[in-house]
């Protein structure tokens, strides 16, 4: 290590929802040199890579250099002169960005919505609906006995949560994994499950069934369960079920196998309930095995700024909250929204055809450290530091915990939270406010 090079230690990873927080990471000041205790994904966000160097703006259908100043007047523009502005993204952001905005969005009477519309968003719903059983990672390291990931493969999404909070953490009350059971259920099997104590195969989109069995076999109606659930005999059902009352502390982590199968936020409504009436038996809980690493964060804000946590409608002069209508995909896809302001996401890469297609026929603002498909649309284009490496702020964890993400490293590039902010206050005064 040079002499001019310092380490910085404990710092939080802001690439997945686990958030870890004993990262190691040794800096020259403006770059990052060295990152220890990270697992590749964390490793290479922190890194970093090609950046896009200036903001950039469309011209003649080509992308030129331009300064902050006009990229945020022209981004200004178009949002203020729309009728039907709409947001999309903002997961990879702190919440002090999120709540500005959220502001500029209410400014506008835009739509606002966040990446659990397209991930955990059901959970949200279920958890509207019957509640959230939850607890934190904190007390799955110290007390879990018998951990369940379903339809969640953290092996490859969350590389380093079993080893921090699930399987392999030793706890106060755990020694790691020899004290615990793991098991995974899931259509396939994945690298997850080659390291359970039981996989148990399910059949795709049955995961409302299975739950719907384990409840009655619970409830002592086991009579009228059939012989075979979901691909599940109904002899191992009843097994699994008295497993789980035996447990002195047990969590299922649901993943996207959960939220984005047939009956989403059903799914979830079943799994909680499962959770609810285990808890006549045993300690249970349930934490989502969220992605991005706040897009929790996002529900946070959105919901104390506008009473609800995603797929926001300012266009009444009154907050409108109902997805299926209000989400990004659907608005695309009625091609109702006449500009697109796109925040830390690549909704070009991953939304469907129909949605994408409306992108080309309307003006698109990208606020992201780095290119991705949606910069092909884009036609305003504005880079921000990277937050939670070269800019501070909050972010919440998986399990809903608050941590606060640091800035490493000096960067030329404002942060997102000081780019809404200009660009809240240039629209006010192109508005007239
Ligand atoms: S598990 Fe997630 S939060 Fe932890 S180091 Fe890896 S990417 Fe970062």
């Amino acid at each position: 290590m040079s002499a001019e090079n310092r380490i910085i230690t404990d710092v939080v990873c802001p690439f997945c929802g686990s958030l870890c927080d004993d990262l190691e990471v040794e800096t020259d000041g403006t770059k990052i040199v060295k990152v220890k205790k990270a697992c590749k994904l964390g490793k290479s966000k922190i890194m970093g890579h090609e950046r896009i160097e200036s903001p950039l703006i469309r011209e003649d259908g080509k992308l030129r250099e331009a300064t902050y100043e006009e990229a945020i007047e022209r981004a200004s523009q178009i949002l203020s002169n729309s009728k039907r502005p709409l947001s999309y993204g903002w997961a990879s952001t702190v919440c002090e960005a999120i709540e500005k905005g959220v502001h500029l969005l209410e400014e506008i009477g835009g739509v606002m919505d966040s990446t659990a519309s397209v991930c955990h968003g059901p959970t949200v719903l279920a958890v509207q609906g019957v509640g959230a059983p939850g607890c934190t990672l904190g007390e799955v390291k110290n007390r879990a006995d018998l951990v369940i990931f379903w339809g969640s493969n953290p092996v490859h999404a969350h590389p380093r949560h079993q080893a921090r909070y699930s399987y392999n953490a030793k706890g106060f009350f755990s020694g790691g994994k020899e004290d615990r059971t793991l098991m995974v259920f899931d259509v396939r099997k994945t690298k997850t499950a080659d390291k359970a104590d039981e996989y148990v195969q399910i059949e795709p989109g049955s995961d409302y069934k299975i739950f719907s069995a384990m409840r009655t076999i619970l409830s002592g109606n086991e009579d009228v369960v059939p012989s075979e659930v979901g691909g599940i005999s109904k002899e191992k059902l009843i097994e699994i079920v008295d497993r789980m009352k035996k447990a002195k502390f047990g969590v299922i982590f649901g993943g996207l196998g959960l939220t984005q199968s047939r009956c989403r936020y059903k799914n979830l409504e079943n799994v909680i309930s499962l959770v609810d009436e285990i808890n006549e038996h045993a300690k249970f809980t349930l934490i989502p095995m969220r992605g991005h690493y706040n897009i929790a964060g996002f529900g946070q804000v959105c919901a104390w700024e506008t009473g609800y946590p995603f797929a926001v409608d300012f266009s009444r002069g009154y907050v409108w909250y109902n997805p299926g209508e209000t989400t990004a995909v659907d608005v695309l896809n009625r091609k109702e929204c006449d500009s697109f302001l796109v925040v830390a996401a690549d909704p070009a890469s991953n939304f469907p055809k129909g949605s994408v297609e409306h992108m080309k026929d309307i003006p698109v603002i990208q606020v992201d450290p780095y290119h991705n498909p949606t910069t092909e649309f884009a036609d305003v284009v504005i880079p921000a530091a990277v937050a939670g490496v070269e800019a501070e702020g909050t972010a919440y964890r998986m399990d809903g915990i608050p941590l606060r993400v640091r800035k490493l490293v000096d960067v030329k590039y404002p942060s997102d939270e000081e780019i809404f902010d200009k660009m809240l206050t240039k629209v006010k005064e192109l508005k007239g406010a």
